[in-house]
């Protein structure tokens, strides 16, 4: 098979093998195949100042930024070091890891930059192969670190609370519109703005109706 060589974006990634597999839902993946950096290194656990072992490895598997419609997918073993003498285990931080999703932090960029464009989740999912699930609480994530900050309230439980605007919004619009002619359906969009783009839509079904259209206030 001919290669091609392209400049990583993956730092701590060690990439042995590519190879064009198939992927769990059928299509059609690169396989990047490697290792961690960290793990060519020994493992010192700072309390003990002993050399950690490998205690089990698990197969992880990111997905990175498609190439056309032709899925990435990052694979390598992530290890969980043990220290002999105490027993303490650590698995160590993967450096191009997005938190809290199986993706890397490319992909996750990639698409928050969609997201950000307006585009539709639906949209997202085609052009970045993750599932809708993923691009629900990638866009639900980047939303709460724009406009919601983290307070304690008189127990001492955190919650998440809207952040003040700069600046009032003069107007707030939301309106019903008619999204298929055919069908009877009416569904309505409600607009929420993000810092850099234009206004993004959200489309709910008829049950969620509120009339809100008819109420339209300046
Ligand atoms: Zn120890």
């Amino acid at each position: 098979m001919e290669y091609i060589k392209l400049p990583s974006q993956l730092p701590g990634f060690i990439n042995t093998e590519t190879i064009l597999g198939s992927t769990r839902t059928g299509g059609i993946a690169y396989i990047l195949r490697g290792e961690l950096a960290s793990s060519k290194e020994p493992h010192i656990y700072s309390h003990c100042q002993t050399r950690m072992y490998i205690n089990q490895s698990r197969d992880t598997e990111l997905k990175d930024i498609p190439h056309g419609n032709t899925m990435c997918v990052v694979a390598f073993k992530r290890h969980q070091y043990i220290c002999p003498s105490c027993g303490h285990t650590e698995v160590p931080e993967i450096p191009f890891k997005a938190k809290g999703h199986r993706v890397t932090l490319p992909m996750l960029n990639f698409a928050h930059g969609l997201l950000e464009m307006g585009l539709t989740n639906s949209e997202v999912c085609y052009l970045t192969g993750l599932n809708k699930n993923t691009v629900k609480d990638i866009d639900l994530k980047h939303l709460q670190a724009l406009f919601t900050t983290v307070e304690s309230d008189e127990s001492g439980d955190e919650k998440r609370v809207l952040m003040k605007p700069e600046k009032q919004a003069k107007f707030l619009g939301i309106d019903e519109f008619k999204l298929h002619a055919r069908s009877h359906s009416r569904q309505f969009s409600f607009g929420c703005r993000y810092p850099r783009s234009r206004m993004r839509r959200c489309v709910y079904p008829r049950k969620y109706r509120t009339g809100a259209g008819n109420n339209l206030r300046r």
